[in-house]
């Protein structure tokens, strides 16, 4: 290890059970706060407003959050939080709206609570914001030296979410083991920290390939059941843990530049993130050679129908194209350089082929 590290560990305070939502009035009052904003998005609001507590001994402003969490969207909530003196965001929606509440709270200096209305990624616990640019292309991360202050989970608000986020933020969970590990396993002595995160991004393996099937099968029904509450923990809880203990080494490594380089071409703009993603394991699993590792997600991919090659996402690229991919892949500050050895464009165009000829040689596609 070459790099010092810090720890992330957690939000202040988590709860994630049947009627957690209900608790946000008790959690105001705890921490003495009256004014509030509320961030909100546009899709999932209607249907989830009914979960809330009632709220009429605070003095609550609502406002949609923008759409992309943009500098801009963030300075115009930032302002409106000087002015009107608000103490706390709640913000409660997807990541970019749990994002965009994180940066104009910590811009203004007021806690932010989280309220996720969708398992697909970890913002509600990660104390980071994606940041974007006007255009729609994503500018940076940006981490904050303050933690979220409170999440709150309420699985029957994440039951009725979307099922292919639910599958997507699987696709991008099941990555921090892979690529977890491929930077871990070269650390020798590892420190505490670092020990913490291997446990969650196993934990992530584990409970993702044992409970995703019953957890997607639950949202079938809309009927709760204990894995698809695990899942639901697994994408929030065990994925913000990872990078929370482990910070440049629980992170994101091969599978995630891939997914980085895919975006140049158009056509991979109808695949979601966490599908790129688990495409993107596969490749990092050939570029390491690990062929069993690899056979052995196979089934797990087919049951969530994650994409297992580029046809399987109706993409067929020209030779041309998988150079051009293979080579943004590998820009200097990708996280790619994060894997053993010496990354080039070859080898990164080769594990890519490879990883084609072999589904096709199977009629695996
Ligand atoms: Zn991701």
């Amino acid at each position: 290890m070459n790099q010092p590290l810090i720890v992330r560990g957690a939000p202040q305070e988590y709860e994630c059970h049947e009627g957690a939502w209900q608790q946000l009035s008790a959690h105001l009052e705890r921490r003495q706060l009256k004014k509030v904003l509320i961030l909100h998005g546009k899709k999932s609001w209607q249907a989830v407003q009914n979960f809330l507590p009632n709220l009429t001994d605070f003095s609550v402003h609502y406002e949609y959050y923008g759409g992309e969490c943009t500098d801009a969207h963030a300075q115009v909530f930032v302002d409106m939080i000087k002015k009107e003196h608000f103490e706390v965001v709640v913000a409660i929606g997807g990541g970019k709206v749990l994002d965009t509440g994180k940066l104009a709270s910590i811009r203004a200096q007021v806690p932010v609570f989280c309220l996720p209305t969708l398992a697909a990624t970890c913002a509600a616990y990660a104390s980071l914001s994606v940041v974007y640019n006007e255009d729609g292309s994503m500018d940076r991360y940006d981490i904050f030296p303050v933690s979220n202050a409170l999440v709150l989970i309420e699985p029957r608000v994440i039951l009725e979410s979307p099922i292919e986020l639910m599958v997507a933020g699987i696709g991008d969970t099941l990555a921090k083991w892979y690529e977890g590990i491929s930077i871990i396993e070269q650390i020798e002595e590892k420190p505490i920290e670092i020990t913490v995160a291997e446990f969650a991004a196993k934990q992530c393996q584990v409970v993702l390939l044992r409970d995703s099937q019953a957890a997607l099968a639950a949202m079938e029904k809309n009927e709760l059941n204990q894995a698809f509450l695990n899942v639901v923990e697994t994408n929030i809880l065990l994925a913000g843990m990872v990078g929370g203990f482990g910070d440049e080494y629980g992170r994101t490594a091969g599978a995630h530049s891939i997914h980085d380089a895919l975006t140049i071409l158009p056509q991979s703009h109808q695949q979601l993130h966490g599908n790129k993603v688990a495409y993107g394991v596969l490749v990092q699993l050939v570029m390491e050679n690990k062929w069993q590792e690899l056979e052995e997600l196979l089934p797990f991919y087919d049951e969530l129908h994650l994409p297992k090659s580029l046809a399987a996402m109706e993409m067929t690229l020209t030779a041309e194209e998988i150079t051009a991919v293979a080579k943004r892949a590998v820009l200097p500050d990708e996280t790619i350089h994060m894997m053993r050895g010496t990354i080039t464009a070859e080898k990164v165009a080769a594990a890519m082929n490879n990883l084609e000829e072999y589904m096709a040689d199977k009629k695996l596609l």
